[in-house]
């Protein structure tokens, strides 16, 4: 089926990562722009699979190169409904290519082509021919398919302005339901080639964390395919309405995961908060010091408040585990009047990058959106703490309660307690989601949601 195409394409190849030292070119990734988009049209008359722009012959070493991938979709039984399903195959297909690494979705894509494969006479139209044959296998109600790549600075900036509009329908969408309004959540495996312990459950107030599916497109891909990787699971009875735990999701999501997960609050960071495959927009994360939440999504490149960047903190948090404290979400779930409802929602939220919080504009409350600072007012703790007093945010009305509760608590212990209280005084240095360390026996001990007290901390510069 691929003898034409000088690599090989298998789902081994999967997992693949090509590092910088082994990168032929990057295409799109946060330097430069790019998208995938699939669509149904009943137009189309012929297969074709093409490059318009420069093909990978005409790059040289280490070019990072706009990118764009149109993928035409025609078939009896294909309906709108499914494109975002489809679509979301973009990423494991283009996997299966040796020597191609494709990571995340949409306007977010970030590829790269490996050296071997430049040198194995690898082209882009290969990539084209290789991904069209692949859907068609995977989808059979896809009768005829075109893929066309895109490399040409001017078309890539159009595309991706049609594919954000795209994008944007199929959002607004899945804002005309709520969770009451159904009787049926789905749960997505899509990602557990990577990340084995993790299910996500799409409802209509809680888009996919990889922003790529809504309730919507779960419900035509579990018609079309009811044994496929996306699933119906009855709603049933609810533990707990503010957090959004029932029992039949926690039961499917412990089936589904080996019993790793047993328990998912769907709007809380806390307890048992969704568990992270990796493709995440954005993460929330608990900073203890505020008793707040922040959020960051992939496109910021700067330091958290916790000292350390997304991509670190994706990586803490990712691969399915479940890290009391943080979770990933997608940007839309930020527009649902259910986002971390149990945690405050956004009186609780306490940081987060300004392009989101501008995008966010019409969805934080109003009287709120000025109390709220974001990486161009304040990044570290402290900075953030004054924004945060300064501007009266809500927050400081929970930490005056706590600290009351606290100096309660104190008075309490105080008076059970005749021994004098030696405990040095200790500064916090980090917060991690995990911390992994190594022990004697071939054990290894793993800390959830640590918290690192020191009394004195020495940074030393490598010689
Ligand atoms: S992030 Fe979740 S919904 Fe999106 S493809 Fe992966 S498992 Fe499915």
């Amino acid at each position: 089926m691929f003898e034409d195409i000088p690599v090989e394409v298998s789902p081994m190849y999967e997992g693949e990562r090509i590092r910088a030292a082994n990168m032929f070119v990057e295409l799109a990734g946060p330097k430069s722009i790019g998208a995938e988009l699939v669509q149904v049209d009943d137009s189309l008359t012929e297969e074709k699979f093409e490059v318009i722009g420069s093909e990978l012959s005409d790059m040289n070493q280490g070019d990072i190169i706009p990118f764009g991938l149109k993928i035409a979709i025609k078939g009896e039984k294909l309906e709108q409904e499914l494109e975002g399903v489809i679509e979301r195959r973009t990423h494991d297909l283009c996997n299966y290519v040796q020597g191609f690494m494709h990571l995340n979705q949409r306007d977010q894509i970030w590829c790269r082509v490996s050296t071997e494969a430049k040198d194995a006479g690898f082209k882009l139209v290969h990539l084209a021919k290789a991904v069209g044959t692949l859907f068609k296998e995977e989808f059979p109600i896809i009768e005829t398919i075109a893929v066309t790549i895109l490399t040409k600075k001017e078309e890539v900036e159009e595309f991706v302005e049609g594919a954000k509009s795209t994008y944007s329908i199929r959002d607004a969408r899945s804002r005309e339901l709520s969770d009451e309004d159904v009787d049926v959540f789905y749960g997505c495996l899509m990602c557990q080639s990577f990340a084995p312990s993790h299910m996500c459950v799409v409802t209509p107030d809680r888009t996919a964390l990889c922003g790529a599916i809504n309730w919507f497109d779960c419900r035509a891909s579990a018609k079309m395919d009811p044994d496929g990787a996306i699933f119906e699971i009855e709603k049933g009875e609810v533990i707990d309405e503010e957090k959004g735990e029932y029992i039949n999701v926690n039961n499917m999501i412990s089936q589904k995961t080996q019993g790793e997960t047993e328990r998912v609050f769907l709007h809380s960071v806390f307890e048992y908060p969704h568990t992270s495959c990796g493709c995440f927009e954005a993460v929330a994360f608990y900073i203890p010091e505020l008793d707040g939440i922040g959020i960051v999504d992939r496109d910021f490149n700067g330091e958290t408040p916790l000292g350390i960047p997304f991509s670190s903190m994706a990586g803490q948090c990712s691969g399915g585990k479940q890290v009391e404290g943080f979770t990933g979400l997608s940007l839309e779930y930020m527009r649902s009047p259910k986002f971390l409802q149990a945690d405050g929602a956004y009186n609780r939220v306490v940081w987060l990058p300004q392009n989101i919080k501008e995008s966010l504009k019409e969805y934080i409350p109003k009287d709120l959106y000025d109390k709220i600072p974001t990486d161009a007012d304040a990044t570290k703790v402290k900075e953030i703490k004054t924004y945060l007093n300064d501007h009266n945010h809500p927050i400081l009305e929970r930490i005056a309660n706590q600290n009351q509760t606290d100096e309660e608590d104190e008075e309490d212990s105080v008076s059970t307690t005749s021994q004098e209280d030696t405990t040095p005084e200790y500064a916090p240095v980090m917060t991690s989601p995990e911390i992994s360390v190594p022990a004697s026996g071939g054990v290894r001990i793993v800390f959830k949601n640590a918290k690192i007290y020191a009394e004195k901390v020495i940074i030393k510069k490598k010689k």
